[in-house]
């Protein structure tokens, strides 16, 4: 956020769960629906049929900034996440949406959507006049985090590295970015991606629980310059500055942590490394939710590819705090 006003108008952190609806194998198997959503909270029941009638049944409720029960359309999944930080991303704005939930919870199914619908809302915006004549153009690119290494799932797996420059920007050195010119281009770039992603060593069928994939939407300001040196005067264009940011990130599984026992090596190196960025992630959000001065996304690659991101408002915060001192 640029200000302090707008840092206000929309919250810095917000959690949306999204109950989904059982599924025909945990039908098949007569398991009990134990999750009941009323408003912004959810409740988590004992299941009736385990339940001792002399055993003490305890329901667990938990409050978010908005539940979703099951019958709830993508679209409006998107209206209580994405929809309205779009205005803002025009604003300086650098947001990440993640999916967080053990593998089958649906973080795919309800992470695809998005950012095809941000694409449709951002190319809105950018067709008005206030913006058409501004020279700004979306770019996407898509590349997964798997066993602590980048990869571009849009460039054949290209490996990537990333470095940061002198003020806090993070580099991936590499990736592909393409220019959105329709929403068709997004829809075909994810199916490309989803199908490049990280089968893992168990096979396929695990497919994307073992790595992280992260689709960025970055809108740029291209700046127009006449090279008047050259004979035929025509406009070049630079690379572009950044204006605003969404990622996207559809998380590893979160069961994959506890498997650090499994016998397989692979396997084994695998759920540690996605344990460690899983607890980096919380470590982050806690700090940037407390307000701290100090935010560790050095804790694993995947908190550092979003240092820009975090460390945009962690600036903004010492910012004010150092204003707020002086004052
Ligand atoms: P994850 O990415 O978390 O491993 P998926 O997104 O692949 O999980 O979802 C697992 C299965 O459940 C998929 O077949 C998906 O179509 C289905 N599914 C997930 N969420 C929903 C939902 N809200 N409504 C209907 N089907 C869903
Ligand atoms: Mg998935």
């Amino acid at each position: 956020p640029k200000s302090e006003k707008e840092n206000t108008s929309v919250a810095k952190i917000k959690v949306v769960v999204r109950k989904r609806p059982l599924n025909k194998k945990e039908i098949a198997r007569k398991e009990e629906d134990v999750v009941t959503v009323s408003d912004n909270s959810l409740t988590v029941h004992e299941p009736k049929l385990k339940v001792d009638l002399t055993a003490y049944v305890e329901n667990h409720e938990f409050c978010f900034d908005a539940v979703l029960d099951e019958d709830v359309s993508n679209d409006e999944v998107y209206r209580a996440t994405i929809e309205p930080i779009i205005p803002i991303i025009f604003q300086r704005t650098k947001a990440t949406c993640f999916a967080y939930g053990q593998t089958g919870s649906g973080k795919t199914y309800t992470m695809k959507p998005l950012p095809i619908r941000a694409v449709e809302d951002l190319m809105r915006l950018l067709r008005q006049p206030v913006y058409s004549n501004q020279r700004f153009k979306l770019w996407l690119s898509y590349f997964e985090i798997y066993g602590g290494k980048l990869f571009d799932l849009l460039s054949e797996r290209k490996k990537l590295c990333m470095r940061e420059d002198g003020r806090q920007q993070v580099c991936i050195v590499g990736l592909q970015e393409y220019e959105v010119s329709d929403v068709q281009i997004v829809k075909d770039f994810i199916e490309k991606g989803n199908a490049e992603r990280s089968t893992g060593s168990t096979g396929a069928n695990e497919e994307s629980s073992r790595s992280h994939a992260i689709l960025q939407l970055v809108v740029k300001k291209h700046v127009e310059v006449k090279e008047t040196r050259r004979k035929n005067n025509d406009a070049k264009e630079l690379p572009g500055k950044v204006v605003g940011k969404i990622s996207f990130i559809d998380l590893a599984g979160s069961e994959r942590g506890a498997d650090t026992t499994d016998n397989d090596r692979q396997t084994r190196i695998e759920g540690a490394e996605i344990n460690k960025s899983l607890l980096a992630l919380k470590e982050c959000i806690r700090a940037l939710d407390n307000d701290q001065l100090h935010i560790p996304f050095r804790g694993s690659k995947l908190t550092e590819v979003l240092r820009d991101s975090v460390g945009s408002c962690e600036h903004t915060l010492n910012t004010l705090r150092y204003a707020d001192r002086v004052k």
